[in-house]
């Protein structure tokens, strides 16, 4: 294993944070898999999975089992990880500029479209490695100017090129559920299925520009682009990306973390970049992908205390309650009720809302959103 410090701009004097990258196996040796975690500060689950997959992989490492490349960042968010605020940690947004840690990636295929064309031509491979090339003298040229875009750089320069980027965050309150985009589905089932994911939401561009879209978007736009000039060179999905979320804020267990770094782990041995001699089943599928697009965000109309009838996890029918919110100035119970069939994935911890606050998330079968598709 080798480890790298990647220094960030230094936002003040006498300050300087530094991102730290985890490398087993060897580049270009094969597949390269990249996975980070906490990009989301206060989302620590995936942060304790990768401590428990670090010691599987440096032992793979030792015994020569890595055929291709490894790149573990356990923690993605030097920055968020250590803001705080009245005691509360504050890590989805960068308190300086309000922007949210996991938005405002780059649209690559709008940059480097203009300086590949000529370069493409009729052997996919070879257009693979057009692409990344291009991706990486972008990223090279880029200048940042503020200590959160050249944490950006950092990750863009450590994933860019990965065949499957893993990003590991979670919900509030959550079961186990998976954000990723169309292009990267089903090539990414046997990680949903052997985390035990229970919800699956495909989309085609999200919005805000999310680290994990950033990466496999600029594929499937880049190949769109190129079908409306009439070219046909042949440019498959170079990157699969995925957004993982590993249940609710809470479930920082031992049990859970070892459950998830050994599902990453199988999933390794699955792509053959880990050469165990073991080729891991991949489970039944405890749900079916649903349109992100199909995924109700249900809210409160009024203020008051949120008095939970649902549970995460829970498969619920429209009209189902999920939720009270009492005002107890009035002595008024409004209910919450299920606009559509499916699973109730997700909800917030806080139990006071006010007017309009979002509360819950179920994974319904028929999309009906337009617009970006993502929370705040
Ligand atoms: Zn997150």
């Amino acid at each position: 294993m080798q480890r790298i410090d990647h220094p960030l701009l230094s936002p003040s004097l006498g300050s300087h944070r530094t991102l730290t990258s985890l490398h087993f196996g060897k580049a270009g040796s094969g597949l390269k898999i990249y996975i980070q975690a906490s990009l989301h500060a206060e989302e620590l689950p995936g942060m304790l999975a990768a401590h428990h997959l670090r010691p599987l992989l440096e032992a793979a490492d030792a015994c020569g089992q890595i055929v291709g490349e490894v790149v573990l960042v356990p923690v993605s968010n030097p920055i968020g990880l250590s803001q705080r605020l009245d005691h509360k940690p504050m890590g989805r947004f960068e308190l300086d500029s309000s922007e949210n840690f996991n938005r405002h990636y780059p649209d690559f295929a709008k940059e480097i479209l203009p300086k590949i064309l000529a370069k493409l031509g009729a052997d996919a491979a070879s257009n693979v490695a057009t692409v990344r090339a291009a991706m990486g003298e972008y990223l090279s040229a880029w200048t940042p100017t503020t200590e959160l875009q050249s944490m950006r750089k950092a990750l863009l320069s450590l994933a860019f090129d990965a065949d499957v980027v893993l990003d590991l965050h979670c919900d509030s309150e959550a079961v186990m559920h998976f954000y990723c985009e169309e292009s990267c589905w089903p090539q990414l089932s046997p990680i949903a299925h052997l985390m035990g994911s229970r919800a699956i939401l495909l989309a085609k561009d999200s919005g805000g520009g999310p680290f994990d879209e950033c990466l496999s978007g600029v594929w499937w736009r880049l190949a769109d682009a190129l079908k409306q000039q009439g070219l046909d060179h042949p440019l498959p999905q170079g990157c699969c990306a995925t957004t993982i979320e590993l249940r609710g804020e809470l479930d920082v267990t031992h049990a859970y973390a070892k459950q998830d770094a050994q599902a990453l782990f199988a999933y390794l041995e699955h792509l053959g970049v880990l050469q165990t001699g073991n080729r891991p089943a991949i489970p039944q599928p405890l749900c079916l992908p649903t349109p992100l697009a199909g995924s109700e965000s249900l809210r409160a109309k009024g203020p008051g205390v949120l008095v939970f009838a649902a549970a995460p996890g829970q498969l619920l029918h429209k009209g189902d309650l999920v939720a009270e919110v009492i005002d107890t100035m009035e002595s008024i119970a409004e209910e919450v009720r299920a606009g559509v069939d499916g699973v109730f994935y997700a909800r917030i911890r806080d139990r006071y809302v006010t007017a309009g606050c979002e509360i819950g998330k179920i994974a319904g079968a028929t999309p009906f959103r337009t617009g970006s598709l993502l929370g705040n």
